[in-house]
């Protein structure tokens, strides 16, 4: 580690948010400007987008995204997956798990200052909104700091309205995600107390919302997200990331002139402006080094690179790369630790893929009744009693039959309609299965029943058919 990071460790020991004696410290942000924030502003748009339209805009009959966690029903991009396909959702989870520790460990916490959503609102919309309503951070920071006169009450006002309003919106949009649109839709039209638990939840939303956008802030980022300090661990020296070329910044010098110095070789290119400090959204130097507080948002690389053009330096002083690469101009990122998460992406994306290729429209589950014993007809033959599911993914209707492979002889007899599942649809049925007492082997005998589907062959069930345990094939 370089001689001036370790004489300067202190910070490490207190958060920039929180003073010695316990409290908050506001961080009065700059607004960042240059060529890697018009890029933020881009993703930022698609994904706002995203974020609040997925649950809204429907693909294959389906929304976009929902995440009923409560009914444990996903879906994703118009694919719908049951509780019975929740192997496959683990498998999903942990293939993003598994991306975000692949991206962090080349790429460092990408996710968190590019494609977080609490990122996204917090500095894309919420940030941007406080510096188009209070104006710039100087502006709020000698308003705050003044005297709670009727113009500054009437911007707070206003901007916590906003604000309020805002998280309002945002705690719907989240339901969606949650419930879909329609049960959303419900909620809001219906009289209120038929959706007393629906109504609960957008206000306790909204409050959460406002609490963490207008109050909690880059706070969620540093003390409160489990990601943050998580992947914060998986970053190493040849991990890229936003890094302070302390071999080239080193010695700073404090005033501009001494800009003339560096180029003699007398002080090292820093000139200690403090510009990369007053934009950071979570109020770090990034010239101590790596923080846990950073989330790469990349603000002090767009405010140091207009600060070298207009002394004359070359940009890049605070650039993405990794530590290895700033000190010793060499340092690869394709480490052991890169290409065994790497297998293990690829290994889980191969089964995810494999797994959604074969997965089949429909999906038949067979289970005999609990607490039953076999019954005998007026024929002579035994009789089970079955339960029947049938899941049918697909976005049209499926006419499917069930016929009897094993044992010999058997014939399933419906109680009830049970040939047709709608569009997205679960049937729930019963069925006897009548066998003749010859085709039994014993107290238990296997069952291998054939799933047709619009005519097409669609699998095989298997359960088993009890009887007497003197029953024995002739
Ligand atoms: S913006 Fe650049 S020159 Fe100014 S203090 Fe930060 S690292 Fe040094
Ligand atoms: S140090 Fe730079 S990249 Fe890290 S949070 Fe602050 S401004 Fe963003």
């Amino acid at each position: 580690m370089d001689t001036f990071v370790e004489e300067h460790q202190t910070f490490r020991d207190e958060l920039a948010t929180i003073a010695r004696d316990g409290r908050r410290r506001w961080i009065y942000a700059r607004q960042p400007s240059g060529r890697l924030y018009r890029a933020r502003t881009v993703v930022s748009v698609f994904l706002l987008a995203f974020l609040v339209l997925a649950p809204f805009v429907h693909f294959r009959g389906q929304p976009l995204v929902m995440l009923n966690v409560i009914e444990r029903r996903f879906v994703l991009f118009g694919t719908m997956f049951w509780p019975q396909d929740f192997y496959l959702v683990v498998l999903i989870a942990l293939g993003v798990l598994v991306t975000l520790a692949l991206s962090t460990v080349t790429v460092g916490r990408v996710w968190c200052g590019w494609l977080c959503p609490q990122t996204i609102f917090m500095e894309m919309l919420f940030r941007k909104l406080e510096f188009w309503l209070d104006g710039s951070a100087g502006q709020q920071l000698r308003r705050d700091h003044g005297p709670w006169d009727r113009g500054r009450i009437m911007l707070a006002v206003r901007k916590h309205a906003i604000v309020f309003a805002l998280s309002f919106g945002l705690a719907n949009v989240f339901l969606a995600w949650i419930i879909g649109k329609d049960d959303l839709w419900r909620i809001v039209t219906d009289p209120p107390r038929q959706h007393v638990g629906g109504l609960t939840a957008i206000t306790i939303f909204s409050l959460v919302f406002y609490g963490v956008f207008a109050r909690f802030r880059e706070q969620a980022c540093v003390l409160a997200c489990p990601y943050g300090r998580v992947m914060s661990s998986l970053i190493d020296p040849h991990t890229i990331t936003v890094t302070y070329d302390s071999v080239r910044g080193e010695p700073r010098g404090k005033r501009r002139k001494d800009a003339e110095a560096a180029s003699a070789g007398v002080t090292g290119d820093c000139i200690d402006c403090f510009q990369c400090v007053t934009i950071c959204p979570t109020g770090i130097d990034i010239r101590d080094g790596i923080q846990m507080e950073c989330v790469n948002c990349t603000a002090c690389i767009d405010a140091c690179n207009d600060v070298m053009r207009r002394v004359d330096r070359p940009e890049g002083l605070i650039r993405l790369t990794s530590h290895e690469a700033m000190r010793s101009g060499t340092g690869g990122w394709l480490t052991a630790r890169v290409t065994a998460y790497g297998a293990v992406w690829l290994v889980l994306v191969a089964v995810v893929a494999a797994l959604l290729w074969t997965r089949r429209d429909l999906d038949v589950l067979v289970l005999r009744q609990p607490g039953t014993l076999y019954t005998t007809t007026l024929g002579g033959d035994l009789a089970n009693f079955y339960t029947l599911q049938a899941f049918n993914r697909s976005n049209r209707p499926v006419r499917f039959s069930i016929d009897v492979v094993e044992p010999r002889g058997a014939t399933v007899m419906p109680l009830g309609p049970l040939d047709q599942v709608g569009p997205h649809g679960l049937l729930e049925g019963r069925f006897l299965l009548r066998a003749p007492t010859s085709a039994l082997t014993g107290a238990s005998t296997p069952v291998r029943l054939a799933v047709r589907a619009d005519g097409e062959p669609a699998g095989e069930v298997v359960s088993s058919f009890l009887g007497p345990a003197s029953t024995v094939r002739p």
